[in-house]
């Protein structure tokens, strides 16, 4: 798997895409040398136009972009690179250069630090209590959330009603986990079904 580099004067763009939540992150370029040093650390690294110059994603500020998986193509001339971001992508502090990620994107976030909770056991996190508990306890809970929502659906406080739905989501989440699923193979199914 190798860039042709040479169709393009020696620089090809490269889509950085967030690999939990899939959201494009930013946009830049890369010659031969940041290709290869981006597969060697992991980390991307961009030729950068303006400074011509090698620039690491993160070198001032941190916010590196930690590599997942990279491919490119139909024809080798647009790499795609699936990354790990460290904080925020954009100088801005934005965490895509191309705004803040829509609520499909966050719930993938959200899963991702529920999982995060659960890795690190920590004492202090609901999350990780609850989960600790079984699977059986936080079943219990989806069901306990889903009456709460079946409940407020009948009245017409909408603040109520979304902070159950909001509930009920999470926990949902968290029962997703409880069976070594994410949200992701749900979605799967749902697409199958509307095909
Ligand atoms: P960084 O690579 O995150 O340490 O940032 C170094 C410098 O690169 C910043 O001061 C910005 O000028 C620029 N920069 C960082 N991130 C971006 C970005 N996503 N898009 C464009 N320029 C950036
Ligand atoms: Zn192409
Ligand atoms: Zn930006
Ligand atoms: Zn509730």
């Amino acid at each position: 798997m190798k860039p042709d580099f040479n169709k393009t004067n020696g620089l090809i763009p490269a889509i950085i895409q967030n690999a939990t939540t899939l959201q494009v992150l930013m946009l830049g370029y890369m010659n031969e040398e940041a290709f290869t040093k981006t597969q060697l650390e992991k980390r991307v690294t961009f030729y950068s136009r303006s400074r011509n110059k090698l620039w690491t994603k993160g070198e001032t500020s941190g916010n590196y972009l930690n590599v997942v998986s990279i491919s490119l193509d139909c024809d080798n001339d647009t790499i795609l690179i699936q990354a790990k971001p460290v904080g925020a992508t954009c100088h801005t502090g934005s965490t895509t250069c191309f705004g803040e990620p829509n609520s499909k994107g966050f719930l993938y976030q959200l899963e991702e630090i529920i999982s995060e909770r659960i890795e690190s056991d920590s004492d202090t996190s609901y999350t990780n209590t609850l989960f600790k508990r079984g699977i059986n306890k936080v079943a219990q809970k989806v069901g306990e959330e889903a009456v709460e929502l079946v409940i407020e659906a009948k009245d017409n406080n909408e603040e109520l009603f979304k902070n159950e739905a909001a509930d009920l989501l999470y926990h949902f989440l968290i029962l997703l986990k409880a069976k070594y699923l994410n949200f992701n193979d749900i979605e799967k199914v749902l697409k199958e079904r509307s095909s």
